[in-house]
């Protein structure tokens, strides 16, 4: 058995191996792409934050600052946090730049790492990748419909199959209390069957009893009043017509009356994405209060993120395609030193003709060499021997029938985008 080797990575955390690249550089691709076509700018915020930026702005109550938080004390006593999302970052870095008196909406978006201590299982990592879209300055119902059809968008693109999009309406400071002390009510009279998170939650949080996922609560949620039938006539109207945007660009979603989302700082709309199995792949909602409360003025606002690791787990469960990426046609094989100094330059050459060519300059051996461009299945091979280099001359090696010529080393590249266009 291998020896375990003395470090390993922390847990719940991944190195994103070369092989694995291509699929955030993919993701990245596309989000990005979709990013510039709707106007949204690009921010980056540091890892760490004031740890009371997140138990302000997502919520005293919640999981995720009670008990995922990463915290560190700097040697100045500050104490900070790392990011578990990338919201409450957002808004800090919108107000404290002044985008508040740029024209609005202002428009955003962010690809990066989180942290977040939870118990590592499927799905679930201590470092995970997420992007997301954040609008500011926009109430309009459209906009919670088009953060909904960007993150449809960018899955579809990414070529992802059976998706579904839950939605639901939370309320907002008009309708929430009063539907809270339904709620609160009805679980109390029931209190002794829920499960031992949820008599906390009852306690803390009520709202977040609809999304306990624990067999024993399930009869009992069943019957619990539901957040449609109490909005007021604003939330109402409001989902009405993010219901009717989605419906007129055939967005294909559900309701669901239990979905409340984890962080306290949503309004009105929610939302997840889901694809297989009962993990989402991205959610979010609007959140009308969260900029005022973290000291800005009071502006609306809607947004949403996805995981990227668990994209990348259905990309490779669906074996979806990658668009064609230019294949490496040519491979390059040397002997001798001065044949390998001509080489470098010759490589140099071809990338700022923008034609890819492998190489194996560490390999002396020509057979060694031929036998990589063999596994690479280049179609030519050029080859550069001592007597070569001091002629100025390159030999072409058809690999497919073992033809080869002699040509200028300076009309090698001409020479080769002729062929290749073959
Ligand atoms: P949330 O705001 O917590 O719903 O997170 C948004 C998205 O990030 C989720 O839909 C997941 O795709 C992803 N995510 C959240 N937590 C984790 C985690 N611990 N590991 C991997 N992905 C996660």
């Amino acid at each position: 058995m291998a020896r375990k080797p003395k470090f390993q990575r922390a847990k719940g955390m991944h190195d994103i191996l070369p092989e694995e690249q291509k699929y955030y550089q993919r993701i990245y691709d596309v989000v990005s792409n979709i990013a510039d076509f709707y106007g949204f700018g690009k921010i980056d915020t540091p890892v760490v934050e004031e740890i009371e930026l997140f138990s302000k702005g997502i919520g005293l109550a919640t999981d995720i600052v009670k008990k995922q938080m990463y915290s560190l004390r700097t040697r100045g006593g500050d104490l900070l946090g790392l990011r578990p999302e990338w919201t409450a970052p957002v808004v800090r870095a919108y107000i404290e730049n002044g985008m508040q008196n740029l024209p609005q909406p202002l428009k955003l978006w962010y690809f990066g790492p989180c942290y977040r201590y939870e118990r590592p299982q499927s799905g679930r990592y201590r470092q995970f990748w997420q992007f997301g879209f954040e609008v500011f300055g926009e109430q309009n119902s459209v906009i919670d419909a088009q953060i909904i059809q960007i993150f449809y968008n960018i899955l579809q693109d990414l070529k992802l199959k059976n998706l579904t999009i839950e939605v639901n309406s939370i309320g907002d400071n008009n309708c929430r209390p009063y539907y809270k002390k339904l709620l609160t009510n009805y679980f109390r009279n029931r209190e002794s069957s829920l499960c031992v998170s949820c008599k906390k939650r009852l306690k803390e949080n009520v709202l977040r009893i609809l999304d306990c996922k624990e067999e024993k609560c399930q009869p009992i949620k069943a019957e619990a009043p539901q957040t449609l039938d109490h909005l007021c006539d604003e939330c109402h109207s409001h989902f009405k017509e993010v219901l009717e945007f989605l419906d007129e660009i055939e967005i294909p979603y559900s309701l669901n009356p239990y979905l409340v989302r984890g962080l306290d700082y949503y309004t009105k709309t929610v939302f997840e994405v889901f694809a297989e199995g009962n993990n989402a792949l991205a959610g979010g909602g609007r959140y009308d209060k969260l900029v005022k409360v973290l000291g800005g003025k009071e502006t609306p606002a809607c947004g949403a993120a996805a995981g990227i690791e668990r994209i990348i787990s259905l990309m490779k469960s669906q074996e979806v395609k990658f668009p064609k990426e230019q294949e490496t046609q040519i491979f390059l094989a040397q002997l001798g030193s001065l044949a390998k100094r001509k080489s470098l330059k010759l490589l140099g050459d071809f990338r700022k003709a923008k034609i890819m060519v492998a190489e194996s300059f560490g390999r002396d051996s020509l057979k060694a060499q031929l036998n990589r461009a063999d596994k690479i299945k280049a179609r030519y091979t050029l080859i550069l021997g001592q007597k070569e280099a001091l002629e100025n001359v390159v030999i072409i090696r058809d690999m497919s029938n073992g033809k080869q010529e002699i040509v200028k080393i300076d009309k090698v590249i001409g020479e080769m985008r002729k062929k290749l266009k073959k």
